[in-house]
């Protein structure tokens, strides 16, 4: 499965030669018969990619013959590698013989080839051949499964499991029951004293110590937020053991017993309380972003300030909605993105190229700049602002310039996010 760090070194990749090549590999569900079959459906895919490049280079006649050659050739052995791995991958039996979905991000031109299991939630199978990898798919995944912890416990025992796009894993050696005679070591002045009040002290230092690893496991950002399974009557006991921080981190709670829930319910129940809590949120910052916009605060709505503003470094959270799509021209200079079509750059003069998709144009820099991203869907307010918006950190003064509020991003970053700098953000489905 493919890390943060991974998905960053995605975001860096440019190749000024448009050859960066984009596969995402979604297996068709098996009984669906009408459906193309996969490796077909890649072949062709490719031919489309192959045509589309030829098209281009044909387009731009100053290019030199053999640069637009090579450009070509280094495409088509991208291509052809893909094809020949999709089959592979189909060969190795349907969905439910263990097929799973891939993505492929190449350029061979420049030595570039990753490859990634990711969880069977594509949209669909596509390929892209442009100047940056197509992280829309990856964006929307990793949103949809961030790094949960999911933590049971009883009065003596815990365990500790790991949700990573859709993959639960328990991670051993964290916690361990402790034996009869390890429990009351560690008590040993209590030991004449009554076996009850024992127990029940027992049982706080326990869950005291749980805590305790749980603040640390955030602090470290083993996971970014976490969901509780015990018996209802246990929470009063552990609830005040927890620090104010880690409550916070607590997406919410279900009832099991330690010992016997198998993993598919501890999956099934996290990933419900995952999603509740997401749609709770994404709401929220909609209705937090529109106000502020309104009141000329921390908010701003429309391409043209929500460029700007991501310009600045300003934008704390962007949202976008599901289907938004439009134009603006990038910079072949900087990189500037601007949602009026002018042929020059306003920053540094030089010429810019149309951007068809900018939706997908913002996702690099909203990636390496760690900045949290929703999609949203079905939102009539959203709608009626354009569906793009963003909630910032800060509002700059009107007059200041772009060193003195880059500087100044880092002294206001509000304590709360501070712990997140430096961390993938992560982005919501709907
Ligand atoms: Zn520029």
């Amino acid at each position: 499965m493919i890390t943060r760090e991974q998905v960053r070194e995605l975001a860096q990749f440019e190749d000024p030669q448009a050859c960066a090549l984009s596969f995402y590999f979604q297996p068709a569900a098996p009984r669906n018969k009408a459906h193309k079959e996969d490796a077909i459906l890649a072949k062709d895919l490719a031919r489309e990619a192959l045509r589309q490049l030829e098209s281009r280079s044909s387009s731009h006649p100053k290019e030199r013959s053999n640069s637009k050659k090579d450009k070509c050739e280094s495409a088509r052995a991208d291509l052809d590698r893909i094809v020949r791995l999709s089959q592979d991958w189909r060969g190795n039996g349907g969905r439910g013989n263990g097929a799973r979905a891939k993505a492929v991000f190449a350029c061979s031109a420049r030595a570039f080839w990753r490859e990634y299991d990711l969880p069977d939630q594509l949209k669909g199978t596509e390929l892209r051949v442009d100047r940056h990898f197509r992280l829309k798919p990856l964006a929307h995944l990793l949103g949809a499964f961030p790094s949960l912890g999911i933590v049971l416990v009883d009065r003596h025992r815990a365990r500790l499991f790991e949700l990573r796009l859709g993959e639960l894993t328990e991670r051993e050696g964290f916690f361990h029951p402790l034996s009869r005679r390890g429990r009351s070591d560690g008590f040993a002045g209590y030991d004449g004293g009554h076996a009850q009040r024992r127990v029940a002290d027992e049982a706080r230092q326990h869950f005291k110590f749980v805590a305790e690893f749980l603040k640390d496991a955030l602090d470290k950002g083993m996971f970014e937020n976490w969901i509780l399974g015990c018996q209802e009557t246990l929470w009063p006991q552990f609830e005040p053991q927890l620090h104010p921080y880690v409550s916070q981190k607590l997406l919410g709670r279900f009832c099991a017993d330690l010992a016997h829930v198998p993993q598919k319910v501890i999956r099934s129940e996290a990933e419900r309380i995952f999603a509740a809590s997401q749609d709770g949120r994404r709401a929220e910052l909609v209705r937090e972003a529109l106000e502020q916009a309104r009141g000329n605060g921390r908010g701003v709505t429309g391409l043209r300030r929500v460029l700007h503003a991501l310009q600045l470094g300003q934008v704390q959270t962007l949202l976008l909605g599901f289907n938004y799509a439009a134009q603006a021209v990038e910079c072949s200079g900087c990189g500037h993105l601007d949602a009026h079509l002018v042929s020059f750059c306003p920053v540094c003069g030089r010429q810019t190229r149309a951007v068809v998709d900018v939706a997908e144009a913002i996702l690099p820099g909203v990636i390496r700049h760690d900045i949290e991203l929703f999609y949203v869907k079905d939102d009539a307010e959203f709608d009626k602002v354009g569906n793009i918006a963003a909630l910032l950190r800060f509002r700059s003064e009107q007059n200041s310039n772009v060193r003195s509020i880059s500087d100044n991003a880092e002294k206001q970053l509000p304590a709360r996010r501070a712990g997140l700098v430096g961390r993938y953000r992560g982005v919501a489905n709907s």
